[in-house]
């Protein structure tokens, strides 16, 4: 699963994409726009249309295809196009439309796109390095080029560089708008991922029991209402299993409560072991537990049960100076009609009559 924070840069990711696709879109455009101012020339200026096919329109959009195909190899091969490189390289293909269009006024505000392109970066840092990179790149034209500059006036010149500026401190602000917005974003879906958490975990618990980890009382009785429900309509079997620890009470008595939690535990475990993930297996009181099969005969959960037993039956307990603990099993079966206290006091009446001959066997009857 994706963090957030994966996904926000995930999400720089394909903006970058789209800044690219929006470098070509600045080419074509100006290539088209070249064009028409092209034709209108050969119309009206013929003698200049040699000295502008060259300089306005070859060497600049080349320069430019370059610089975008420079970027694109780098993202489809290397996948490193930094933010840095997109921005330069939209700076680059500002200064060659200023250079390629010297004359055109306005031209030099061409620059607030590499600005704009920066703030989609969401950092302040992409933001100041821009808006330097910018400022920087139009000095250095206005030393190398100064025709650029020649048929602005100063004030024009001011009102770009105030304009430029006006667009950084608004951009900074909206950057801290969005980023303030963001943290309250991954912080809100931060508490509801926590609140579902805590919702899975108290529902856990309100199911089973502290001791045992098995499912307690109320949540057994709950299952074997839907499972009955279910095998009356559905015409399936069902088979219920009562198991109790023989002779617990001494086991308390002689090696104390403690250990007895011990014993309950690992019978606990045993059991949650030997049965697959359809049965239901529930600590029904102190050191008795039910099982519930949705989906084996009475001959098949009669097998498993004997299996169970079997298997606690042959476990030392060294908390017990080794000694074994044996339980008792009554099993039954759902006979349609029959109602869930009359199924479960088979059961229990079956636990009974395993006690009374004797214990650590599993007594059943359909
Ligand atoms: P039987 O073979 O007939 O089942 O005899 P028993 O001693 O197992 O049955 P009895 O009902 O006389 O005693 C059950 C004991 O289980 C009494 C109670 O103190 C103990 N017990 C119940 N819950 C817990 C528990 O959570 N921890 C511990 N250690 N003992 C418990
Ligand atoms: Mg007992
Ligand atoms: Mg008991």
């Amino acid at each position: 699963m994706l963090t957030q924070e994966q996904e926000l840069l995930e999400d720089v990711g394909k903006w970058q994409r789209k800044i690219l696709n929006g470098y070509w879109i600045v080419v074509l455009i100006s290539l088209v726009a070249e064009s028409v101012a092209l034709f209108i020339k050969m119309k009206l200026n013929p003698e200049t249309v040699q000295h502008f096919l060259i300089y306005t329109m070859a060497i600049p959009t080349c320069v430019q295809v370059t610089l975008v195909s420079a970027i694109e190899l780098m993202e489809r091969y290397y996948r490193k196009s930094r933010p840095y490189t997109i921005i330069l390289t939209g700076i680059l293909i500002g200064a060659v439309l200023i250079y390629g269009n010297k004359t055109l006024i306005g031209m030099q505000y061409v620059m607030m796109i590499p600005m704009l392109v920066a703030a989609f970066h969401f950092t302040k840092r992409h933001l100041t390095f821009a808006f330097l990179m910018v400022i920087s790149m139009l000095g250095t034209m206005y030393i190398l080029f100064p025709l650029i500059w020649d048929h602005m006036t100063i004030y024009e010149r001011f009102a770009l560089f105030y304009i430029l500026s006006g667009e950084y401190l608004i951009l900074v602000q909206l950057l801290h708008r969005g980023n303030d917005m963001m943290e309250r974003l991954i912080k809100t879906s931060r508490s509801e991922r926590d609140l579902l958490i805590k919702n899975i975990i108290m529902e856990r618990l309100s199911k089973t029991d502290a001791l045992t980890d098995l499912y307690n009382h109320r949540t057994f009785q709950e299952y074997l209402d839907h499972t009955i429900e279910h095998c009356e309509t559905n015409k399936m079997p069902l088979q219920i299993a009562v198991i109790d620890i023989d002779n617990f009470k001494s086991i308390n008595d002689t090696y104390g409560h403690a250990v007895g939690d011990v014993i309950l535990k690992r019978v606990a475990d045993i059991l949650q072991q030997s049965f697959t993930s359809d049965e239901i297996i529930a600590r029904y009181g102190g050191e008795e537990f039910a099982i519930i099969f949705p989906a084996k005969t009475l001959e098949q959960a009669f097998d498993v049960c004997e299996h169970t037993r079997e298997t606690i039956c042959h476990l030392n307990h060294p908390e017990m100076e080794g000694r074994r603990v044996t339980v008792s099993i009554g099993l039954s079966g759902y006979v349609h009609g029959m109602g869930k206290s009359r199924f479960f006091s088979d059961a229990d009446s079956l636990l009974y009559q395993a006690k009374k001959t004797g214990k650590n066997k599993t007594v059943y009857s359909s």
